[in-house]
């Protein structure tokens, strides 16, 4: 119980479906850890979130299960959610005596009132004195500095999300459930088809982070990996290269690129001039498959640049609504529908 508290210290959090960044302000970020719950089966307690509880995932004990609660693009486990949510408000209050905070959640631009309301209901239940929502796109915009009518696509664990920004909102998104984790399954896929091999979601993860590309590198590379033979199920090394993973993820890659072109396509022709000089920014963790940049800047014939540190824009954005949440308060849902 606490008796006092020294003002209030704001934060913001991209609560995304593969990582939940916070910000607090006037620190910066001060934590990021992946969207990860483990549960206990019987009691449904918390056991452990972010990091800790990612290495429980795909090897928990009978007793224990590892979810993330946000895997699909939505909030897929309100439950799990609300007990992340209220996990890691506490673990920053504990380190930062936050008080009661004004909060800024960074939510999917898919999520349906019913989700709106579970995640400002355990934001208020973690200790919150207000809440406000933002979408996604919304604050990695603000969060990579853009200018009005700048389209961005963030492609992040669940979803890619494909915006294009005007003063004050969005003027057009779109949402895709393919993004990093569909990656991660299509390289499982194809390791198992080629080489006969079971491989982990997290291996997966490491190939694609490695040496995946949009596009054939200058020069080929390979890395080493372990999974289990199909045939005799002994554990066995493989070799793999950047091209076979490039053909592995290319239809995903695809139709990353069919959603980008055709939100630009139905952008209102006032914007469209605007759009084509400024180019297209890349957020999300997604943006950093190698030469995805080049593939898409072919393909749409305009520029395109990844935005700095593009795993941290949302959570930045949220930061900047912060600083400036009077004049900001339009951009957000809940400010927007009910104040
Ligand atoms: P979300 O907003 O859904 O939480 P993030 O923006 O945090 O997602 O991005 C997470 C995704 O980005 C994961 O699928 C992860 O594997 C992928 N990722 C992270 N770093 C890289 C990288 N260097 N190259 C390719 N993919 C990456
Ligand atoms: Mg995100």
């Amino acid at each position: 119980m606490k008796f006092f508290t020294f003002g209030s210290k704001d934060i913001g959090i991209d609560l995304g479906t593969a990582n939940i960044l916070v910000t607090l302000k006037g620190k910066g970020i001060v934590l990021k850890e992946p969207s990860v719950v483990a549960i206990d089966r019987k009691s449904g307690n918390i056991m452990a979130t972010g990091n800790e509880a990612k290495e429980m995932l795909g090897r928990t004990p009978e007793q224990i299960k590892a979810v993330r609660p946000l895997k699909d693009g939505v909030i897929a486990d309100f439950t799990a959610t609300q007990l992340m949510l209220k996990n890691i408000i506490g673990k920053v209050e504990k380190r930062y005596s936050i008080g009661r905070p004004r909060v800024v959640v960074g939510v999917p631009s898919g999520i349906t009132e019913v989700e709106e309301r579970a995640v400002e209901e355990s934001v208020m239940q973690a200790g919150a004195k207000e809440v406000y929502l933002i979408e996604e796109p919304m604050a990695a915009a603000i969060g990579a500095s853009l200018d009005v009518a700048e389209p961005s696509v963030d492609i992040g664990g669940g979803t890619t999300e494909v915006a294009v920004i005007s003063l004050g909102g969005i003027v057009l998104s779109h949402s895709l459930r393919v993004a990093g984790d569909e990656l991660d399954e299509d390289i499982v896929n194809y390791v198992k088809r080629e080489m006969n091999l079971a491989i982990g979601e997290t291996t997966a993860e490491q190939i694609k982070i490695q040496i995946g590309c949009a596009m054939p590198l200058m020069t080929d590379i390979e890395i080493e990996v372990r999974g289990r033979d199909l045939t005799d199920g002994l554990p066995r090394n493989v070799k793999i290269k950047s091209s076979q993973v490039e053909e592995a993820i290319r239809e995903s890659i695809s139709k990353i690129v069919d959603i980008v072109k055709s939100t630009l396509e139905k952008t209102p022709p006032e914007l469209s001039s605007d759009i084509m000089q400024k180019g297209i920014v890349l957020a999300g963790g997604g943006a950093l498959i190698k030469n995805l940049d080049k593939l898409l800047s072919i393909e749409t014939g305009m520029p395109v640049y990844i935005a700095d540190e593009p795993l941290d824009c949302v959570v930045r954005g949220t930061g900047k609504t912060l600083e400036d949440l009077e004049r900001l308060k339009t951009v957000l849902i809940n400010a927007r529908k009910r104040r």
